[in-house]
């Protein structure tokens, strides 16, 4: 069928990006088509059909009002992707498995922006990240389960989703149940309620991919640890993949039965700590880039600079400055950021010094290697330069005392308090190694 000539389609487009910013993404320009306008109703065509629920979700309103404001007639927005004659898209249906269609379990959305594209890599989420792919190629045959935890904000939903965006397009014949933990147990809780435990397990144990998200809430709910026991082991035997993400480790969910710990740890636990600078700096601009949103350079450094939580606070702060400056008409510029946002951050720890660069000092300094100073030697040529190095971050930077700890080997962070003590004690009874410290100190904020 040929396209039909719709030249306002531009203007809706720059519409929707003027007056909805926020659910406003680059790859709209790319992957959207109108495709017929007839009888006042607008039908857009979706190239990616995983994308469909997500617009339908989010951006009919937004699409309508913007037909609207354009065309100035009353219409209606209508998603389609390229074969909606059937309307069965390889996305989440699986109520498709069951066979009387009544109980439509909701399952999570997957929304676009969360691909494993759009995710930025740093060493606080390598190993998650690269996990994450392995069971998103090949479902089953890597890591099973595969358990992603971290504190909020740092990427867990974000890579769960995007494990099942890859295999909704690359797999399309694999039943996926992607939910939360809450999700489950009402899901169980209800077909018990009303009779209906064998369509609960018939839904779960004929999956190819089970995701849960928050699993760390089963600790709540007795009855559904026993049930998902079995559905989890029924899956893993029939080498089903099972992803999961948590707050926390497994051993440290309160009252989560010892046997459901151990099977948690069967596959690969991986965490995901707080982004380094660095990280944050890339997650700013990637962030930006798909809203298409062109962020000078100091504005990035300065959001980077000041929030250092997580990736869903940086992402706050430029949803909040986008909305500023489209209300007032203004420029996306520093002196914009910094009075939306404050200046920068003002205390003795600088945002520009990482672990590589006091790394660098330490190691050039000592003439020791980043592997001796990670491993478990305890000679005094290799302790004291790690010492130093402990006493350095703390002090330059924002890692917690664990995360220091991490660094080095997995030390707790008692050692890292231990450590960073026993130079302080030493620099008060020994000028010369005072000195030694401040010129080592000097030379990590001058950048090496
Ligand atoms: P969690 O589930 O761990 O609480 P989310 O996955 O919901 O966190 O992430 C919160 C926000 O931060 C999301 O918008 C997500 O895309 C973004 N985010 C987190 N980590 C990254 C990353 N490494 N790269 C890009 N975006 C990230
Ligand atoms: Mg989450």
């Amino acid at each position: 069928m040929a396209k039909p000539d719709f030249t306002l389609w531009p203007d809706i487009l720059k519409h929707v990006q003027t007056a909805y910013p926020d659910i406003c993404r680059q790859w709209f320009v790319d992957e959207l088509e109108p495709q017929s306008f007839d009888s006042g109703r607008l039908v857009i065509n979706v190239k990616v059909p995983f994308k469909k629920p997500y617009l339908e979700n989010h951006c009919t309103e937004p699409f309508t009002e913007a037909a609207q404001a354009v065309t100035g007639k009353l219409v209606a927005v209508k998603f389609a992707d390229t074969d909606d004659a059937q309307d069965l898209t390889p996305e989440l249906v699986m109520e498709h498995v069951g066979d009387n269609g009544e109980s439509q379990v909701d399952q999570l959305l997957l929304i676009p922006d969360y691909s494993f594209d759009s995710f930025v890599r740093g060493p606080e989420n390598h190993f998650a990240w690269s996990a994450a792919v392995a069971v998103a190629k090949e479902p089953g045959t890597h890591y099973n389960p595969l358990f992603i935890h971290g504190g909020v904000g740092l990427g867990k939903t974000h890579l769960l989703q995007a494990i099942c965006q890859t295999v909704v397009q690359n797999h399309d014949d694999m039943s996926i149940r992607y939910i939360t933990c809450e999700m489950f147990v009402n899901d169980f809780l209800d077909c018990i309620e009303h009779g209906r435990m064998q369509e609960f397990r018939k839904r779960y144990r004929n999956l190819d991919l089970l995701v849960i998200d928050d699993i760390q809430f089963l600790e709540i709910a007795d009855r559904t640890q026993e049930e998902f026991f079995h559905t989890f082991n029924e899956l893993h035997q029939l080498k089903r993949q099972i992803v999961l993400s948590s707050d926390r480790p497994p051993e440290e969910i309160p009252k989560l039965e010892e046997r459901l710990v151990s099977r948690f740890k069967m596959g690969l636990v991986a965490d995901i700590s707080r982004p380094s600078f660095e990280t944050r700096i890339a997650i700013v601009s990637g962030k930006a880039k798909l809203r298409g949103l062109d962020l000078p350079d100091d504005v990035v450094k300065l959001i980077a600079g000041r929030i250092e939580t997580n990736a869903r606070e940086l992402e706050g702060a430029i949803t909040t400055l986008q909305g500023h400056a489209s209300l007032h008409n203004r420029q996306i510029n520093l002196q914009l950021a910094i009075e939306v946002l404050g200046g920068p951050a003002q205390d003795g720890r600088s945002n520009h010094v990482t672990f590589q660069s006091i790394i660098d000092v330490v190691c050039d300094h000592y003439d020791v290697t980043l592997r001796e100073l990670q491993s478990k030697k305890r000679t005094k040529s290799i302790a004291e330069p790690r010492q130093v190095s402990m006493w350095l971050m703390r002090r330059r930077t924002r890692y917690s005392l664990q995360e220091i700890g991490g660094y080095f080997g997995g030390r707790d962070h008692t050692t890292v308090m231990h450590s960073i003590k026993t130079v302080d004690e030493r620099a008060e009874l020994e000028d010369d190694f005072a000195r030694e410290l401040e010129a080592l100190d000097n030379r990590v904020l001058n950048g090496g």
